[in-house]
């Protein structure tokens, strides 16, 4: 019995769809959620344990966003919108983080005074800093300052030597989080210093994060268990300079990112990457369609990244007149390059949990997600209210603001002084912690996996291209009636 329509029946049509426009019929379940994987690929060569991916936009991907993503799961792809120095910076730290431990510690100096830890106090929210000698990390600790050893003193002109604790209680490098854990709550101190044999301060680890330091057992690492993390880069030839700067930091994935990735531009960038670094998997994009996806592929590429015009700040479907509806892009270029091991990643346009299931269901392996992952305490920029609201910036990478924030590098050419931006500049409301929103937008996933009455990725796309995942059109009212109607008022809590 075969109730409902096959992919390629739904999609057989003149009609671009996206993903409200059609819905999954449920399958049978026979096994707890708990059962259900989400591992997947992200690209030929890289695994990942939860299909989600952040966006390389500089309102969602930054040094915390990116950590966030790892550590849970995923992987977040640092923006270009910078110098080739700042972007580094991004890749550098999270490469270098290791859960639990601060391996960028501030530090002062014994001549330092306590106006000066009043000072990183207010910008950085803590008061307890190690000393040492000469107020680097090149040379030895000499004591460490707390809290308790300045709040009574009004002369806050009085030198840190003259008060600091010399008494220190270290770990040393090599320690694990649990030892290092157990050694700082023994020691009812604020601060464990890590330190080598030289005795340079190496890392730290904090009290007030001793709650915080869980084990995350899904983290994506790679081979030398330093987290993954990927970065965007142009097609523009200097672009292969800030390349080659990204891999000496240990970049485990690069993203070629434009919106229309199908140009001679791309191609040559993917074969250069390929012969200068080739070990590593290069992801190239946007394309929406199997011609685009022909191009890049016999280029090199180890990914794909679809969608031309779906996301939630994109202006780009109205302006230039070219893009496709994302179910249909999402559809046609995995079903293509599935036939050829290549995997996808369904970029833009989700707006729910029911959005991540469409584009992994139609075949992507990994949801790409912009707005779905902005407005988190780990997304770069301040929060600020409007309307008695919580929000945080976000804005497309081709607005105006965007652009010229990144000194306008889209038009390096002399004849290419009108900019017309593709995307705008908004806000989104305060969405919390990644650390809760990725679980729960996991726990979702796997809650309708089970609902289709399938147990993992590879067997949903199975059943795609077999034809047992079955689906339908929505009409308008049908869409309609799948979201809340008819009641007077409502709150809708998501986590
Ligand atoms: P892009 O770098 O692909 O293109 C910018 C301009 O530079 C284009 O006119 C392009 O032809 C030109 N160009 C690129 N490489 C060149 C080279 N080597 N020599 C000469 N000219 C070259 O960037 P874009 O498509 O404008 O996208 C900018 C940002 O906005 C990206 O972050 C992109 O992801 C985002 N965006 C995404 C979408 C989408 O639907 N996914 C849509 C619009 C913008
Ligand atoms: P969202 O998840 O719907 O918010 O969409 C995020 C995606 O939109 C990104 O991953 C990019 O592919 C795309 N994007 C980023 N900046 C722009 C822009 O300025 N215009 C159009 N699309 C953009």
């Amino acid at each position: 019995m075969m109730d409902g329509f096959s992919a390629k029946d739904l999609f057989s049509n003149a009609m671009g769809l996206t993903y409200d426009d059609f819905i999954f019929l449920p399958g049978y379940i026979d096994f707890p959620f708990d059962e259900v994987s989400t591992k997947t690929y992200l690209t030929s060569n890289i695994e990942l344990n939860i299909p989600f991916v952040s966006s390389p936009m500089d309102t969602v991907t930054g040094r915390s966003s990116a950590i966030a993503m790892a550590l849970l799961g995923g992987i977040g792809i640092m923006h270009y919108n910078n110098s080739i120095e700042e972007q580094v910076e991004m890749v550098r730290q999270v490469k270098r983080y290791e859960n639990g431990f601060i391996t960028d510690p501030v530090v002062l100096s014994p001549n330092h005074v306590i106006s000066d830890v009043d000072k990183i106090k207010a910008k950085e929210g803590f008061s307890g800093i190690p000393i040492t000698q000469d107020g680097t990390l090149d040379t030895p600790l000499v004591g460490i300052i707390t809290n308790r050893d300045i709040d009574l003193i009004e002369d806050r002109s009085i030198p840190l030597k003259n008060i600091m604790s010399v008494d220190i209680i270290s770990a040393r490098e090599g320690v694990s989080l649990d030892e290092a854990n157990a050694i700082l709550k023994k020691s009812k101190r604020g601060k464990l210093p890590i330190v080598n044999s030289d005795n340079l301060l190496v890392s730290l680890i904090s009290r007030r994060d001793l709650i915080k330091n869980k084990n995350f057992p899904y983290a994506a690492k790679g081979k030398d268990k330093r987290l993954l993390v990927g970065a965007s880069i142009s097609t523009q030839e200097e672009d292969k300079q800030r390349l080659d700067a990204l891999v000496r930091e240990g970049l485990n994935v690069v993203v070629i990112d434009s919106s229309q990735g199908n140009s001679s531009f791309q191609i040559d960038m993917i074969r250069y990457i390929k012969k200068t670094h080739p070990s590593l998997d290069v992801i190239a994009g946007n394309i929406v369609t199997e011609e685009q996806a022909k191009n890049l592929i016999e280029a090199g590429a180890d990914g794909l990244r679809i969608g031309m015009g779906p996301g939630s700040i994109c202006t780009t479907q109205n302006t230039m007149a070219c893009g496709r509806g994302q179910g249909t892009a999402v559809y046609k270029v995995s079903k293509y390059a599935a036939e050829r091991n290549i995997p996808t990643i369904a970029d833009g346009g989700v707006s729910s949990i029911g959005h991540m299931v469409k584009a992994l269901g139609l075949g992507a392996s990994s949801v790409m997600m912009g707005s779905m992952l902005a407005g988190t305490e780990e997304s770069p920029g301040e929060y600020f209210y409007k309307d008695g609201v919580k929000l945080k910036a976000y804005r497309g990478m081709a607005s105006a603001e965007a652009m010229k924030d990144g000194g306008d590098k889209r038009y390096l050419n002399e004849t290419a002084k009108i900019k017309v931006t593709q995307g705008v500049s908004g806000a989104v409301a305060d969405r919390g912690s990644l650390y809760k929103l990725i679980p729960y937008y996991a726990q979702g996933l796997k809650q309708a996996l089970q609902d289709i009455g399938l147990k993992n990725l590879k067997s949903l796309h199975q059943a795609l291209y077999n034809e047992h995942l079955r689906m339908e059109r929505r009409t308008l009212s049908s869409q309609k009636e799948g979201h809340v109607h008819d009641i007077y008022d409502y709150q809708n809590l998501t986590i």
